[in-house]
């Protein structure tokens, strides 16, 4: 793991342990909504989960071939929107890539829906936040409905630096 890895809290790799655990939890929460986490699904998850960093199709594709001799673009493409969908990965637009949600698998969601959320990018070494902050998603709804726009998806990516890269800036100068 690379010293910038680790203040990326949640998007870091976490222990196999801990990466078992998380799969078992969202395979349990599609159960409950009647979808399931096939085998397929759950091994893409889980190098999405493995890699500190956004990681796009293509690579995961690469990572998914070592285990799955044959597998296809349209096979992760569709792994992955199941994923987006039952809200256990985001896509960042930006980077054309995707995470794991920082919250708990189904916090508290009985339905499947992508939640609100927002992303802080560091453009110095790559890593993300998600943070969900309802008064964002709720000021962005507000500022939509008053123009009578009907909102099908809200994307919030903010670059920057993030707060390792600015104090290893302080400290080196
Ligand atoms: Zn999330
Ligand atoms: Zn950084």
């Amino acid at each position: 793991m690379t010293e910038h890895a680790h203040h990326a809290h949640h998007h870091a790799p976490a222990g196999q342990g801990d990466i078992e655990a998380t799969l078992d939890r969202a395979a349990a929460t599609c159960l409950a909504r009647g979808a399931q986490l096939t085998a397929l699904r759950r091994q893409v998850l889980r190098l999405v989960l493995d890699s500190a960093q956004p990681i796009g199709a293509y690579a995961l594709l690469d990572r998914l071939k070592g285990e799955r001799r044959g597998a296809a673009p349209p096979t992760v493409y569709r792994a992955l929107d199941f994923l987006i969908e039952q809200g256990l990965i985001h896509k960042i637009e930006r980077l054309n890539a995707f995470v794991g949600c920082a919250e708990e698998p189904g916090h508290g969601h009985t339905h499947a829906h992508p939640h609100p959320h927002q992303f802080l990018i560091c453009g110095r070494c790559g890593s993300t936040a998600e943070v969900c902050d309802d008064a964002v998603a709720g000021a962005v709804a507000g500022a939509a409905a008053r123009l009578g726009f009907q909102v099908h998806r809200t994307t919030v990516e903010v670059e920057g630096i993030c707060a390792h890269c600015r104090d290893a800036q302080t400290t080196h100068g």
